[in-house]
């Protein structure tokens, strides 16, 4: 993908606003996860190594109007840290304050605006808003994929009044996800797990006439397999699904796309940690249990999938995976694509909140070629949408 990035300013002396997503887990006022910090803070190095004036600009929370609890004031320690640089912070994001602060910055200096959602005008897009925005500086660096799936206005909306580039954290997140479903090397095996069908239909259909293979886990497989005719007694099942997985199954096997799903499950009677469970054949599911996890031969099926795969995407935990044992299946298919991408096997991009935390439970995050924590936006880019923020970055 071609998109305008940092190489293509020149920076020495202009005043950049940089977009981020601060929008960081705060537990009595202090940051207990700095992942979202950490990824700019090359960008941020870069723009100061380049003599550029740095204004940094984000949301944080969902305030409705300005609201002391949701102040960015709150992160400027923690970027502090992070940047071992000190950071200006001024209570407002438009206006003649701002303005006065921006004009104050020497090159190199770093300044935090207040949150842009303490103005309605950021969410709505409002020309306006966005105007006074960049009005503030020479030229606008977007740098968080977990935000460019929404059009608003410092995302988006400003791009009509200065120019717009990626920074590093954007560029090599958009890389990442270019390597995964744009151009990938085949064969392509997606790997879908979760608790909902209904939640991923577009992600699902998408997929199909993408990949080579796609593999189903988690509880959707249940709605996928009660669609075959399979009984699965009390397993969380989508009852009103089952016409659209029969759509899916039909939109695979037009695209050439094989469907895996699980062939032996683990089932418990109650849903909880440590619940007493026993291993059965699909076909074999006992009335009164539900299916938690897939099974050891189900693991080595998709085993045996992966070993043939030059690149693996996967979105959804395949089993209730917060509750030990039955993250065994989802650990374990984690452990063989990251031990596979170490041994330069395949190309691995996974992405999804949940799916986050089942990767690092299996100490696996580290070890894929690439783990989105971007949310949202990454599972619209595996449904195949464009994000409004990388639409105006394409180069023509
Ligand atoms: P992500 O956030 O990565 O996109 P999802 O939110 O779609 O993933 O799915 C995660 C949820 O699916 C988890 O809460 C997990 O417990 C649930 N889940 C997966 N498999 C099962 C299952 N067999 N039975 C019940 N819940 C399941
Ligand atoms: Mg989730």
């Amino acid at each position: 993908m071609n998109i305008k990035t940092l190489d293509d300013i020149e920076v020495s002396s202009k005043v950049v606003l940089v977009r981020l997503d601060l929008n960081v887990p705060l537990v009595e006022g202090k940051v207990t996860d700095s992942t979202r910090i950490d990824r700019s803070i090359h960008t941020i190095k870069e723009l100061q190594q380049k003599g550029a004036k740095i204004v940094l600009m984000s949301h944080f929370g969902r305030p409705k109007q300005a609201d002391k609890s949701l102040s960015l004031a709150q992160i400027v320690p923690c970027l502090q840290e992070a940047l071992d640089h000190s950071v200006k912070f001024v209570e407002d994001c438009i206006g003649e304050q701002v303005k006065a602060a921006v004009d104050e910055l020497k090159d190199g200096d770093i300044l935090l605006l207040e949150n842009l959602r303490f103005h309605s005008g950021e969410q709505n897009n409002d020309a306006d808003f966005a105007q006074e925005l960049a009005s503030l500086a020479d030229v606008c660096v977007q740098d968080a994929l977990s935000v460019a799936h929404r059009a608003h206005a410092s995302t988006y909306g400003i791009n009509q009044f200065i120019p717009m580039v990626a920074g590093r954290a954007l560029e090599k997140e958009i890389s990442a996800l270019e390597i995964g479903l744009e151009n990938p090397e085949h064969p392509v095996v997606a790997i879908v797990g979760g608790a909902k069908v209904s939640t991923k239909i577009d992600l699902l259909k998408n997929l199909v006439t993408k990949v080579d293979a796609l593999v189903i886990g988690g509880a959707m497989a249940n709605s996928f397999l009660l669609a075959q005719g399979f009984n699965m007694g009390k397993s969380l099942v989508e009852e009103d699904i089952l016409p659209t997985a029969n759509e899916i199954m039909e939109l695979a096997q037009k695209a050439n796309c094989a469907i895996i799903l699980p062939i032996d499950a683990v089932v418990a009677w109650h849903f909880e940690a440590n619940a007493p469970h026993q291993t059965y054949g699909v076909d074999a599911m006992p009335e009164d249990g539900m299916m938690l996890d897939i099974g050891d031969l189900t693991i080595a099926k998709i085993e045996s999938v992966i070993e043939q795969a030059k690149t693996v995407l996967w979105n959804g935990p395949l089993g209730a995976f917060e509750l030990h044992p039955f993250n065994r299946g989802t650990v374990s298919v984690a452990q063989i694509i990251a031990q596979r991408t170490e041994q330069n096997k395949l190309i691995s991009v996974g992405g999804g909140g949940d799916t986050v935390s089942a990767l690092n439970d299996a100490k696996a995050a580290d070890k894929f070629t690439y783990l989105s924590t971007a949310g949202g936006a990454f599972l619209e880019w595996l449904e195949g949408k464009s994000l409004p923020t990388i639409s105006l970055l394409m180069k023509n």
